[in-house]
């Protein structure tokens, strides 16, 4: 019989009742070390006192009107982002996803107003996930995500991952965008250097191809940067963003350059819930602490110092780790021993990880967790190191 809950997950035998900071606790009562952040979300850790607030103070005022008024928590929200990025406008949705089906909605509706309506060709790369709508999975494109939900929306172009020249020679006077991960999440922690982020750039200024930048993970400090691209010094014309920007509640958005959101008039696209008053309440109040003087800083000290003590487990388990990559609070450690191991025997020790593809364990802690966390973290993770060892080691 089909459970009551669409069995389209694989869930670990857990169930936590309540958050703290960078706590989860268990029903039986256990606390685990949360590095997954509900996979980049928490961004600022379990029940941040400033968020229940805001959420709390807009529930008791207002909760929906749709987009049919002026919402002044988004205007507020739009705003401010505008002010810290490249951005002139943005749109709320409620998830990557739909970010995903806007940012090529947005690419696709640009050159058709151009007049040149052939131009609809999205460039993307292997390994990278930009959600589970049908765009989105057409533009990731593997066959795990498609595979019997064809036919499969038309007009990506899948590219490997850092090859340059396969790169410039798809690029056609029909490519409406370039699609990127600046680092790859669900795909393993691959970062994209600097100097690559700069060539798709230049690439895009040559041909006029937008450069659309999914940064639904990487985005909200997560880098230690407001927005992964700033490390390359350079901009998108469109960015996704999502999961950290509502701090946990469900909130997304779109930013983009006035000249590629240029086709976007009133009409063009909507969304009941994008830019609801809780939401953007909540979302203001995120990015308000994100962008706050000194925090970004907080961010890479603590960054610095996991990556520090991660090296040196990495060095100190050569049978279970291979690598750190990442960067930021973005990290994964290659593992030698199969990553669910690695994970289930993170449980076992009280602390929250998150596998990926390339066989990797993600790291993906609250920005705001403390030097002593770091401590008790490293101190779990060795622990669920040396268990998968042994484990190996008797069978
Ligand atoms: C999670 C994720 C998405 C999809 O976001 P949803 O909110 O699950 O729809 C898209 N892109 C990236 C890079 C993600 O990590």
């Amino acid at each position: 019989m089909i459970p009551s809950v669409l069995p389209t997950y694989n869930r670990a035998p857990l169930e936590f009742v309540k958050g703290e900071g960078s706590w989860l606790v268990e029903r039986d009562g256990r606390r685990f070390l949360d590095l997954g952040s509900g996979i980049a979300v928490n961004a600022l850790g379990h029940a941040h006192p400033d968020l229940v607030a805001a959420l709390h103070e807009q529930a008791q005022k207002l909760w929906h009107v749709s987009n049919l008024y002026t919402i002044p928590q988004q205007q507020r929200l739009a705003d401010l982002l505008v002010q810290h990025t490249f951005a002139d406008t943005v749109f709320f949705t409620n998830s990557g996803t739909e970010s995903c089906e806007l940012a090529v909605k947005m690419a696709r509706k640009y050159w058709y107003d151009q007049g040149d309506s052939d131009r609809v060709e999205i460039i993307t790369f292997e390994g990278s996930f930009h959600g589970r709508s049908t765009a989105a999975i057409a533009a990731a494109g593997s066959e795990k995500m498609v595979k019997g939900f064809g036919p499969v929306l038309g007009g990506f172009t899948h590219l490997p991952w850092g090859e340059h020249d396969a790169l410039r020679a798809a690029v056609t006077d029909r490519t409406a965008a370039i699609l990127i991960e600046p680092v790859q999440g669900e795909g393993g922690i691959r970062s994209l250097p600097d100097q690559c982020l700069k060539g798709l750039r230049r690439i895009c200024d040559e041909t006029g191809a937008l450069l659309i930048l999914d940064e639904v993970q990487c985005g909200m400090g997560r880098t230690g940067r407001l927005f992964a691209h700033e490390w390359a010094g350079i901009a998108p014309d469109i960015m996704m963003v999502a999961k950290g920007i509502g701090g946990g509640f469900p909130l997304g958005a779109v930013l983009a350059s006035e000249r590629a959101a240029s086709g976007m008039t009133a009409g063009t696209h909507g969304s009941t819930y994008g830019g609801n008053p809780l939401g953007c309440a909540v979302g203001l109040k995120v990015v308000e602490i994100v962008s706050a003087p000194g925090f970004l800083e907080q961010v890479n000290a603590r960054a610095g110092a996991l990556r520090q003590k991660l090296e040196a487990l990495v060095a100190s388990r050569p049978e279970v780790f291979e690598e750190v990559r990442g960067s930021g609070l973005m990290l994964g450690l290659v593992c030698k021993a199969p990553n669910t191991d690695v994970v289930k025997a993170g449980y076992d020790n009280l602390v929250i990880t998150v596998p990926a593809a390339d066989n990797v364990v993600r790291l993906l802690p609250p920005l705001n967790i403390t030097d002593d966390e770091i401590s008790e973290a490293l101190a779990r993770l060795d622990a669920a190191a040396v268990q998968v060892e042994t484990a190996a080691s008797s069978c």
